[in-house]
């Protein structure tokens, strides 16, 4: 692969297989963790205000209206806001102006995979922590050296929360780098650790707007931290696009995050189906780790988890399987409606009938 015209980073790179996004309508996707409901009416109605001539004018750079209202959701300032297109791109930028240094950065051995692929992207050094035996994290771990620490908070694909008391102790014992919280999945049952913003200059908080305000087809994320950390992003930010958030994902973002009567109905349906499927799965024989995310990792007593995977992929259910050491037992579940929940359990106790 590759050719004379190619740069050598780009000959070394490892990219990311994002989960699948089938062109098959009638699948119950359980696979990349997505909302099962759909973001708030709110949403609709401003992004079609926002469909007319206006369009043909770039959006605000800074996306002022979107931070303020981040920075209001959180009592933050709004220079203690950034915001990306999608908190992928969050990240990237992280990697790039806050974690790139001569040590190597600490993050766990099953984590989010796009952590590796940035190093690769931006040549960052990095060790891999191993979780516990049961996957959690155990903070100790990370007393080292290191350029700076990353870890999603609930883990995923684990689902695991850790208390915010560890990622105090964690930044205690952290001050001379920067510690990123990806809190992706907080709004599933977690405390955000944005609380901790003002004691702590080293803490940097990445969030979305895909999962639990249903928007991963418009891309918003967001990372919250001091001013200082703040400025760095933005000086990536803007030596790279100018105008990463569209207008309709600015008015879109902001409509998402006003609603909060429709982000708390939907969460708290989610959550409750997450408490139901475990129970369900447990009573069918899998371990399911303990989950305040969208989705649960399980794992079959008997049955392989490869196997499953497929058997279940031809009753037109798809979800994850990492065929990756430590987790190549497990599948990992996003929560549907609790009618795609059900065909999921009524698929699986067929499969095992058989
Ligand atoms: C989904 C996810 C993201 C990325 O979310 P986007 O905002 O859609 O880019 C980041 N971190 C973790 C751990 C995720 O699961």
């Amino acid at each position: 692969m590759g050719n004379k015209y190619w740069s050598d980073i780009v000959s070394e790179l490892d990219p990311y297989v994002p989960g699948e996004q089938p062109k098959l309508a009638n699948l119950v996707k359980l696979n990349t963790n997505e909302n099962p409901y759909g973001p708030s009416p709110k949403v609709r109605e401003a992004v079609i205000a926002e469909l007319g001539d206006q369009l043909r004018l770039y959006p605000d750079p800074n996306a002022d209206l979107l931070k303020q209202a981040i920075a209001h959701l959180y009592d933050m300032s709004v220079d203690q806001v950034f915001v990306g297109n999608g908190s992928d791109e969050v990240l990237a930028h992280i990697f790039q102006a806050l974690l790139k240094h001569d040590a190597p950065i600490l993050f766990p051995d099953v984590t989010y995979s796009f952590y590796p692929v940035y190093c690769g992207l931006y040549r960052v050094p990095y060790e891999q922590v191993p979780l516990t035996e049961n996957l959690s994290l155990n903070v100790a771990d990370y007393q080292r050296v290191n350029g700076g620490i990353i870890f999603p908070n609930p883990n995923a694909p684990t689902g695991q929360l850790l208390p915010l008391s560890d990622i105090e102790s964690l930044l205690q014992h952290n001050k001379d780098s920067v510690v990123v919280v990806d809190e992706a999945y907080i709004d599933f049952g977690g405390e955000s650790a944005v609380a901790l913003v003002g004691r702590y200059p080293n803490l940097l908080v990445t969030q979305t707007l895909s999962k639990s305000r249903s928007l991963a087809g418009l891309r918003v994320g967001f990372a919250i931290g001091e001013p200082s950390l703040i400025v760095a992003l933005e000086r990536v930010k803007n030596s790279f696009n100018s105008y990463p958030l569209d207008r309709l994902a600015i008015v879109g973002g902001v409509a998402a995050i006003e609603d909060d009567a429709y982000f708390e109905k939907t969460r708290q349906q989610v959550i409750a189906s997450r408490e139901q499927l475990a129970l369900a799965l447990s009573s069918m024989g899998f371990a399911v780790l303990p989950s305040t995310a969208n989705f649960l990792l399980v794992s079959h007593l008997t049955q392989a988890a490869a196997k499953l995977s497929v058997d279940l992929r031809a009753r037109g259910i798809i979800v994850r399987h990492f065929n990756q050491c430590r987790i190549d037992q497990y599948l990992r579940i996003t929560i549907g409606l609790p009618e795609q929940n059900q065909q999921l359990l009524d698929a699986l106790q067929e499969i095992l009938d058989s």
